[in-house]
């Protein structure tokens, strides 16, 4: 029989997993959702997404050019590497497998979703790693990630504080089990926000079937990143510097996988008026991609154009920046981003951007020391095809400087200090098709924890060692809709 009083569905983090599972357990007929969320304001690293989320096969992707897009699948089982190879137990891959085939196979239905609520998904790209172009953004301005979470939250605020709510600076700090199954969980314990010293207040609690979206650990550099990976301990991130919320649910029975697996991103902006700030704007791909070269103490020392893990590998490689050395401190590597005219000009809308952030800095060839310039003026034979590059380079984008031959020195180039950064985390909490958090490992014989859901970057599985572009957004959509449906579900079962 239907509960009629029944209880609310609380989410925990409200980035774009925490939103989708609100808005779907919303319309899955809970009466009420109350969104718990540790920072000031809503959107955690949702809201910094550029580069769009993935839907294949969508109406925006052009069948006529490229054919229809049936290999999203096998695309993301190529990217999962050696956690899916043919040396991994049949059980393990079985669970992995079925993660990916919900993800791409729920996509198109992902984008729908987002775009019958009013989101802008009409551009559509190929990132790395992709067969076909499938990441899906808006035309305008507005970044994918900033448009869908307004957009979400926008949607949610329009039911009402009765059916809706969010509480910001709500730590939640354990999950409530019942005294008659431990392994189920009956709500949650979080820090009072109103108090003035929340540290110190009495916890609060909420009782209902809980959804945990609370983000993965890349900014946790002292924390869980040093635990998982100490090689990476101390490297700034794209992430917002805070601690993973892991351990919560490892203590609620929850079994982690994966947690070794942290993607790099080779080029992360220092900013001169900031250094030290852990959290880092993302010099695009794409920089490097229309022409850009990296310089060392004004040399080049890579193929610019290798994959993340090879450009990353060779400046971590090399003898990090003195300055930046010490307990507690970042690791920061001093390499310059170097784009010449055409370089620019290709990149403009970024170039264009960090400009205006300080971030990069336009100088004349002249002003440039000598050894930089010989660098450039041997790189431009190379752009002539007089020589072969030392590097293996062999695409260089737009870049003309001294590609006709006249190496110009009053022409200008843009320069920014760059380092390595972690961007994602791959690993998390095992779960299954149905979103829920299991207590088993991945492979054993499914053992879910009651009243509990998760998704987004908090669980693991789905990518193995490597995620693919957009696929980040996509599984939080995805994942967190079945989360908020089949939590909605439990809340109209529970017992009165
Ligand atoms: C710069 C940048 C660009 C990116 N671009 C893309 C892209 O183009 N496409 C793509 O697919 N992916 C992209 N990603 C990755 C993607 O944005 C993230 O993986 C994804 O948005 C994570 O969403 P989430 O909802 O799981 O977590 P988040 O969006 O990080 O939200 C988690 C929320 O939980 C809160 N929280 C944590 N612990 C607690 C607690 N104990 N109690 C209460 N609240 C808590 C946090 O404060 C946060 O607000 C990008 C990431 C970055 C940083």
């Amino acid at each position: 029989m239907a509960n009629p009083n029944p209880p609310p569905v609380i989410v925990v983090g409200a980035g774009l997993a925490g939103l989708s599972a609100a808005y779907s357990a919303l319309q899955a007929g809970s009466p009420s959702v109350r969104l718990l969320e540790r920072a000031a304001k809503p959107g955690g690293n949702s809201i910094k997404a550029s580069s769009g989320i993935n839907g294949a096969p969508t109406k925006y992707q052009n069948a006529a050019k490229y054919g229809v897009d049936n290999s999203f699948w096998d695309d993301t089982v190529r990217s999962a590497g050696t956690r899916l190879n043919a040396t991994v137990a049949e059980p393990i891959k079985k669970q992995r497998q079925g993660l990916i085939s919900t993800l791409t196979t729920r996509s198109a239905a992902a984008i729908d979703f987002l775009v019958d609520l009013g989101v802008d998904l009409s551009v559509v790209a190929q990132l790395g790693g992709h067969s076909k172009p499938r990441t899906h953004r808006g035309a305008g301005k507005t970044p994918p990630g900033a448009s869908i979470v307004t957009t979400l939250l926008a949607k949610l605020k329009d039911q009402g504080p009765d059916r809706f709510s969010l509480v910001t600076e709500a730590e939640v700090t354990k999950l409530l089990t019942s005294s008659s199954s431990p392994t189920t969980v009956t709500g949650v314990e979080y820090r009072n926000p109103q108090n003035a010293d929340p540290a110190a207040a009495p916890p609060q609690t909420l009782h209902g079937p809980v959804v945990f979206t609370t983000g993965g650990f890349g900014g946790d550099t002292h924390g869980l990143l040093a635990q998982y990976r100490p090689d990476l301990s101390g490297l700034p991130s794209t992430n917002d510097p805070r601690p993973g919320a892991h351990a919560v649910l490892s203590a609620a029975g929850a079994r982690l996988v994966d947690m070794e697996s942290v993607q790099i991103h080779p080029t992360g902006f220092v900013d001169p008026a900031s250094p030290q700030t852990p959290v880092k704007f993302l010099a695009a791909e794409m920089l490097r991609g229309e022409g850009g070269v990296l310089l060392v103490k004004g040399k080049r020392v890579v193929n610019e154009l290798e994959t993340r893990e090879k450009v990353s590998g060779v400046i971590m490689g090399l003898t990090q920046a003195e300055e930046e050395e010490g307990e507690g401190g970042l690791r920061q590597w001093d390499v310059q981003l170097l784009l010449d005219p055409g370089a620019t000009e290709a990149a403009a809308g970024h170039v264009g951007f960090y400009l205006w952030k300080g971030l990069l800095r336009k100088v004349k060839v002249s002003e440039l020391d000598e050894t930089t310039r010989e660098t450039l003026r041997e790189y431009a034979a190379v752009v002539r095809g007089e020589k072969e590059d030392a590097f293996g380079r062999v695409s260089f984008g737009h870049w003309r400087l001294g590609a006709d031959g006249e190496f110009d020195e009053d022409a200008e180039v843009c320069v920014g200090r760059v380092t390595p950064i972690v961007h994602f985390t791959m690993g998390g909490a095992v779960f299954n098709e149905q979103a829920q958090i299991l207590s088993s490992e991945l492979g054993e014989e499914e053992k879910p924890i009651g009243g509990l859901w998760g998704a987004g970057e908090i669980t693991g599985g789905i990518h193995g060692d490597n995620r693919l572009g957009g696929s980040s957004l996509l599984e939080c959509v995805v994942y967190g809709r079945i989360a908020g449906e089949q939590a909605a579900k439990a809340a109209l079962q529970a017992r009165a």
